[in-house]
């Protein structure tokens, strides 16, 4: 990863630069001691000697700076990227590890050193859309730090901004179709979530042959099941949407 291979240096620079930023605790020694905690950190894979879960309030880090992404994050969801430790449990767990660009405990590392080009990686990460919120991340984490939901936030930032990952295109193009096809019929209708979603992205062949045995074995259906309640869920699309509305 070309950021990690810039670690060093730029952190570096950026505590000469600007004393107390990049760095994790306040409590700790100042510049000169992050950047070392950083360095073990980073060269060991676990951190020095952390028996408990560490508390670490917004106010005892220097790099939570009103701006920084890191501090979205944690106004948005609670998550603070600052309680973890980087002892990689969350990324050697990960099923999805092997496709990702950036695994999950660097997302994390890179929101900590509050850098525009560490904030603008993660934000451009593949990881954030390929992530599937199984948890398995937030079940391992000693800091119980709910990675999912941080990760939902980076996509949704990732998007307002416009910096999503080329190749996130198509996965952004099958949850609109699926959330369409649930606004629609009130319940996921796998033919319209197909159709939709091959005109987006024009990959009108794709798994075209798995069609014909799925209709004859009764696994699509032509037309949309009603439910009882399209009304309620479509008021919650509503509901959603105002929401967005007042947060513009
Ligand atoms: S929630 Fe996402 S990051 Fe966490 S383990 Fe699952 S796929 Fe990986
Ligand atoms: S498991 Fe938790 S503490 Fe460890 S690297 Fe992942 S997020 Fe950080």
């Amino acid at each position: 990863m070309d950021f990690a291979r810039r670690f060093g240096t730029e952190l570096a620079v950026s505590l000469l630069m600007h004393p107390g930023r990049g760095c994790i605790p306040a409590a700790t020694g100042g510049p000169r001691d992050c950047f070392w905690s950083l360095r073990q950190g980073r060269e060991t894979g676990y951190p020095p000697e952390t028996p408990e879960r560490i508390p670490m309030s917004h106010s005892s880090h220097a790099c939570d700076h009103a701006s920084g992404l890191a501090h979205q994050v944690r106004e948005a969801t609670g998550e603070s990227a600052f309680r973890c430790y980087q002892c990689g449990k969350c990324s050697a767990g990960c099923p999805l590890a092997a496709e990702m660009d950036v695994p999950p405990s660097q997302i994390l590392r890179l929101l900590q050193l509050g850098l525009p080009d560490a904030e603008q990686e993660a934000l451009l990460a593949y990881s954030i859309w390929v992530c599937l919120t199984c948890e398995t991340c937030a079940a391992r984490c000693p800091q119980e730090v709910d990675i999912p939901r941080v990760m939902e936030y980076l996509r949704q930032e990732s998007l307002r901004r416009g910096t999503m990952h080329p190749r996130a295109k198509d996965i952004l193009a099958f949850h609109r179709s699926l959330l369409d096809s649930v606004r629609r019929s009130g319940r996921l209708h796998e033919v319209s979530l197909i159709a939709t979603y091959k005109l987006r992205t024009g990959h009108l062949l794709q798994d075209v042959m798995a069609a014909p045995g799925m209709l004859v074995r009764g696994k699509l259906s032509l037309l949309p099941h009603s439910i009882d309640g399209k009304q309620e869920v479509a008021r919650i699309f509503e509901r959603t949407a105002e929401g967005k509305a007042d947060h513009a």
